[in-house]
């Protein structure tokens, strides 16, 4: 008999629209693994002692989201390779009495494309340049992508992704303003939609892309996981255009923080059967 359960969890603020505890709990049932997965709302203020506590109560790890993922860094002893490069973490590991951050969303996102494409060598137009953007934008890097093109709104944050990823990864970067309609350029061969447009609940936004410039050979992916058919996703797919949802990263990202916090290699399905089954 033993009654004390090994904790994990996630700290973010709002939290209640989080569905990661549904899908992380189903795969521990799935898998007869007795942890716990507790959803916390934590203000920023409040984020340190939250750490603190984790610590103090011997939590085997946790996922920190809006707005913790940078923040969340001053707490830790330690980053993984990917986590210091993008400067966010969305996933923490403990290693004895060491907290290490990890950032698995970049991860994630690149094992669900590689079920539609592999990434290696191709051109990628990525829209948006946040926090989401930029763990899309460096894992692909090292995934082997050869080009990325960043059009992002915010000329500033555009450059400084483009200019990340030329410093710190093999791949070549250009940043592209997005002014107006942005037409993707022939050639392209992956189309990533990382902004927030889209986003429950202004589930008609679109983002300001021309539709009529995608082709059939284009793989054309979209963050958003709520909902997963994103209005992005229905035009690409009236162009015959492969498409990635963004519960394919979601999921993705949560088999790797399983892994890295029991060892198991946890299946995928039973955790997208749970997502689809909430009816995001
Ligand atoms: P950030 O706030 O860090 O970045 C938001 C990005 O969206 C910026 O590039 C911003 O551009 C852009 N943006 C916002 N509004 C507009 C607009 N009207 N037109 C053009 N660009 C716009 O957010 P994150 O990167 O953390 O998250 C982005 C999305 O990714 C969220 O919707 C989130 O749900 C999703 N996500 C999905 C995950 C998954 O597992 N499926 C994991 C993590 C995130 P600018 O710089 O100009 O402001």
């Amino acid at each position: 008999m033993n009654f004390l359960l090994p904790l994990t969890g996630s700290f973010a603020m709002p939290a209640a629209e989080n569905p990661t505890v549904a899908m992380i709990e189903a795969a521990y049932h799935h898998h007869g693994l007795d942890w716990r997965y507790l959803n916390c709302e934590v203000q920023p203020n409040h984020l340190e002692d939250a750490v603190r506590g984790a610590r103090a109560m011997g939590w085997r790890g946790f996922n920190c989201s809006i707005p913790h993922k940078v923040a969340v860094i001053e707490y830790l002893d330690e980053l993984g390779t990917s986590a210091e490069i993008i400067g966010a973490v969305n996933t923490v590991v403990r290693r004895g009495d060491t907290l290490i951050g990890e950032n698995t969303d970049g991860r994630g996102f690149v094992r669900a494309l590689q079920e539609a494409t592999d990434p290696a060598g191709k051109t990628v137009v990525l829209f948006g340049a946040g926090g989401a953007a930029r763990a899309v934008a460096v894992e692909l890097a090292l995934a082997g992508v050869a080009q990325i093109i960043v059009v992002n709104r915010s000329r500033v944050r555009g450059e400084e992704l483009a200019n990340l990823l030329n410093a710190k990864t093999p791949a070549r970067a250009d940043y592209a303003p997005w002014e107006g309609t942005f037409c993707v350029p022939e050639g392209t061969d992956i189309v990533i939609q990382a902004t927030s447009v889209g986003l429950f609940p202004d589930v008609d936004a679109m983002p300001d892309i021309d539709t009529s410039s995608l082709t059939p050979e284009m793989v054309v992916a979209d963050g958003i996981h709520n909902p997963p058919l994103t209005r992005l996703l229905k035009a690409a797919k009236a162009r015959d255009c492969k498409t990635v949802d963004g519960l394919g990263m979601l999921v993705q990202q949560g088999v790797i923080g399983i892994k890295y916090w029991t060892g198991i290699d946890v299946d995928a399905e039973v955790m997208k059967q749970t997502l689809i089954s909430l009816k995001l």
